[in-house]
């Protein structure tokens, strides 16, 4: 028996069912952690960055293990428990353990490896080359070296892999591999005095007395140093002083000044500025409530209507947690919207505040994960999007999840398709720490889960400060249209409150849902709209870019003058999106300023926080917007909001469609009237009967909730019902028919009329790509276990077809 052998399991960041197996030698497995960065080889030619998952002496059966290339790490860059918690995501929602790896590492962590190609100077025998080998070959003569994907650009095609192998046998290639870190720390060059000049200033400006410069130099130093006790930036010297580097340079080169370097952090809030504010009767009976539940039940659900003061009470609980010595996560639903949630507990908790999201660069959100890692002072409490729980905390006290309603916290592509707030109560159970969600609209699934007794339930039913709900009225677009009392898409009820809220200097907030209702040219004689070539979609219009576009690709062309289908001029637009109703803005209000918010006015890192902070600062007195608007934001001076059309949001073919509408109307009524005077909110309908909007007007949640949820019960939806949505892709429509109807038919057996479709979803084709759709429903009283267990035993039957092999299944558990 051999016992000097000694192998790790790596987790690579790709969609692999299982970990690899690798040597390492004894010294590395007494050096080695789980958690730490390897470099690894894998396939052919390339490097991973993996990371340690178990250190073991099996040597594997069915293949021979190759060696690691590098250890890239004196420590764990992640914690087990955070390795369990993926792993629980990774068999919740049926995704390989290596995709929750990717999602969750910012991609500096995963060192890049790419195939370099090196000429040989030695070869001569050019004669031997193929004409692609040869092409090659040419490219090498001018540059040094190029990598793979340069060199499949070269020849135009994916598969170079034979010819380099053909040419690196006959020695006319070499071939290197490069790993570099891209992570790389900022660093901020600092000034201070050499110690043999300390204490010294007489002698050494009298040393000094031939260069002026120099001695103005050393005073400003001096002078720096008397008001600050803190490091002195070279940077800011040089500022200060006026002096130019060279001068400083030459103090260097005397060995006066001394140069040195600090790693600093890219993003710093600095000190808290602010008192979290003492609160209400109602708040602090609220905070009691959450503080008794969690002790009981670790999960509460808060129910605070809008304007409630909930930022409040969240920051209360923070505190008491920050405290004890542990961690706080605050997951928001979307990043852009939290500029000004940033703003207000920044002033709270200063330095302790971390932020983490997409539009923070790579270094920023390497910066944020080792602080969480190494559980410093900086990232107490974690301000995040989804993607957040996926970070390394060690000591987490508390999760929040603000606006727990909000479908952003689920992702939908790529895998892992997770829902943040369920991970995170999972999460929460792991750390064996609290988490509220918090909504002035909860989610069905939620309302039912505290119902149930599941989660502990607070409500707060008033805003703040005395302030009243909104008053919400319902304009009869029918009666409207039939009385001529229409402008544009404007009723003169609007209208006329528009004004009325212009004149006294408030300002007004406009909601058009442009989803599922893009605007679109149409042409008047034969009906037909310009298509996406690569999707089954109309392209949307874009006025001011003169242009069209397609939502779901990006693909895009210039308006064309005349119909494509029968050569007609008479193109007309149908249908209105923000940008329509701004322009009609300009008409109807020219002397006011009108802004627009939406997704093509913000995008780059600041876009949103531009539009809000000008509104918020009365630069814009009309905002227009689409449901970025719903969510959260308070603004003093907004006692209008309208809602141009209501229907279009109730008519989309989604289960969860009405309980969407109650939730985004009554959070944009919510935006009104945030200060002393009530606010007004008008919604647009043709269905004024409507019961959600009837519920919208009363405010009346419980009532919309019991409606609903029964609505659920009758026709098998979630919370009752579980959900699994099969999604199938391939190029050819007949082989994904084929595959669809097989995977339908064998699942059908065994889950019976609970199984739907193959169907085609309105959007059949995107990206030169058909789409089919399976849904399996499960029943309360059939394991959701045993149903993936037999789920997954069916669809590696239907890959072991060899033709259906290439046919992309995405499985999305909670598909809702
Ligand atoms: P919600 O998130 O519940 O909609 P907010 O937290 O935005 O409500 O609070 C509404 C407004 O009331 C905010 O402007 C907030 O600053 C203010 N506010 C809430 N609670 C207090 C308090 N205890 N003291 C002072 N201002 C408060
Ligand atoms: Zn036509
Ligand atoms: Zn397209």
């Amino acid at each position: 028996m051999l016992f000097d052998s000694y192998f790790i399991d790596v987790l690579l960041p790709l969609p692999l069912e299982r970990q690899f197996t690798y040597r390492i030698t004894q010294e590395e497995s007494d050096f080695l952690e789980i958690g730490m960065r390897v470099a690894v080889p894998f396939g052919k030619s390339k490097i991973y960055t993996g990371i340690v998952y178990k250190i073991h002496q099996q040597e594997p059966q069915i293949y021979d293990a190759k060696d690691i290339e590098q250890i890239l790490d004196d420590t764990p860059i992640l914690t087990e428990l955070q390795l369990k918690h993926w792993a629980w995501i990774s068999s919740y929602y049926m995704c390989a353990l290596g995709e929750v790896l990717k999602a969750a590492f910012p991609s500096v962590f995963l060192l890049e490896s790419e195939t370099i190609v090196l000429s040989n100077p030695d070869f001569t025998d050019h004669d031997l080359l193929s004409s692609d080998a040869y092409l090659i070959y040419e490219a090498l003569q001018r540059q040094s070296q190029i990598s793979i994907s340069q060199v499949s650009k070269i020849l135009s095609k994916k598969q170079v892999f034979p010819t380099l192998k053909t040419m690196i046998a006959q020695e006319a290639i070499r071939l290197k591999e490069e790993i570099y870190e891209q992570y790389q720390p900022k660093m901020v060059s600092y000034i201070r005095l050499d110690t043999a000049w300390e204490n010294k200033l007489e002698e050494l400006l009298k040393f000094l007395s031939r260069s002026e410069k120099q001695r103005t130099l050393v005073l400003c130093y001096f002078s720096e140093l008397a008001k600050s006790k803190n490091p002195l930036k070279k940077k800011e010297l040089l500022q200060k002083s006026g002096i130019s580097a060279a001068v400083c340079k030459g103090l260097e080169k005397k060995g006066i000044f001394e140069v040195y370097e600090l790693q600093t952090d890219r993003v710093s809030f600095g000190e808290a500025s602010q008192q979290i504010p003492t609160l209400s009767t109602d708040q602090s009976i609220a905070l009691e409530n959450i503080k008794t539940i969690v002790e009981q039940s670790d999960i509460c659900l808060f129910h605070g209507v809008t304007g409630s003061g909930k930022t409040e009470i969240y920051a209360h609980l923070m505190q008491q947690v920050i405290d004890q010595g542990q961690q706080v996560l605050f997951l928001v639903p979307e990043i852009a919207l939290t500029t000004q949630l940033i703003i207000r507990l920044q002033r709270f908790f200063g330095d302790q505040l971390s932020v983490y999201h997409s539009k923070y660069s790579q270094n920023e959100r390497a910066e944020v994960w080792n602080h969480i890692l190494k559980g410093s002072a900086k990232a107490k409490i974690v301000l995040g999007t989804r993607s957040a729980i996926l970070l390394p905390f060690s000591h987490l006290g508390l999760i929040i999840v603000d606006e727990e309603h909000e479908a952003s916290y689920k992702q939908y592509d790529p895998a892992p398709r997770y829902h943040a707030r369920d991970a995170g109560i999972v999460l929460a159970k792991m750390h064996k720490s609290k988490i509220v969600l918090g909504s002035a609209t909860p989610s069905l699934e939620s309302f039912y889960n505290a119902k149930n007794g599941k989660y502990g339930l607070v409500s707060l039913n008033r805003r703040f400060g005395q302030v009243q709900m909104p008053n919400i009225h319902l304009v009869d677009l029918k009666e409207k249209h039939k009385k001529k009392r229409m402008t544009g898409h404007f009723s003169d009820t609007l209208l006329t409150a528009m004004k009325e809220t212009l004149e006294v200097k408030e300002q007004v907030i406009l909601f058009q849902n442009r989803r599922g209702f893009a605007p679109l040219i149409a042409c008047e004689t034969c009906g037909v709209s310009p298509q996406c070539p690569n999707c089954d979609v109309s392209l949307t219009e874009h006025k001011f870019k003169h242009e069209l576009r397609c939502h779901y690709c990006g693909y895009h062309r210039a308006i064309p003058l005349k119909c494509d289908a029968c050569g007609s001029a008479d193109l007309s637009s149908k249908g209105f999106g923000t940008e329509q109703i701004e322009n009609e803005l300009l008409t109807l209000f020219p002397d006011h300023h009108i802004g627009r918010l939406d997704l093509d006015t913000t995008r780059g890192k600041y876009g949103y926080a531009k539009i809000i902070e000008a509104f918020q600062h009365g630069e814009i007195d009309i905002l227009v917007g689409t449901q970025m608007l719903s969510k959260g934001l308070d603004f003093k001076n907004v006692t209008l909001v309208g809602v141009l059309n209501a229907d279009n949001m109730l008519n989309f073919p989604d289960f969860r469609a009405h309980e969407r509408s109650f939730q985004m109307l009554t959070q944009v009524a919510g935006r009104s009237g945030r200060n002393k005077k009530q606010g007004q909110v008008l919604i647009q309908t043709f269905n004024p009967y409507h019961q959600i909007l009837q519920q919208v007007t009363t405010n009346s949640y419980v009532q919309m909730y019991e409606e609903q949820i029964s609505d659920r019960r009758n026709f098998f939806y979630p919370p009752h019902f579980r959900m699994i949505q099969l999604t199938l892709k391939h190029k050819d429509f007949n082989l994904l028919n084929e595959g669809a109807d097989w995977l339908g038919k064998s699942l059908k057996n065994s889950f019976g009329k609970h199984l739907l479709g193959p169907t085609s979803p309105a959007v059949a084709r995107v990206r030169n790509l058909y789409i089919k759709k399976i849904l399996i429903k499960i029943p309360p009283k059939q394991s959701v276990p045993d149903t993936k267990a037999h789920l997954q035993k069916v669809q590696n039957m239907f890959d072991a077809i060899g033709r259906f092999r290439a046919i992309r299944v995405n499985i999305d558990v909670d598909a809702y």
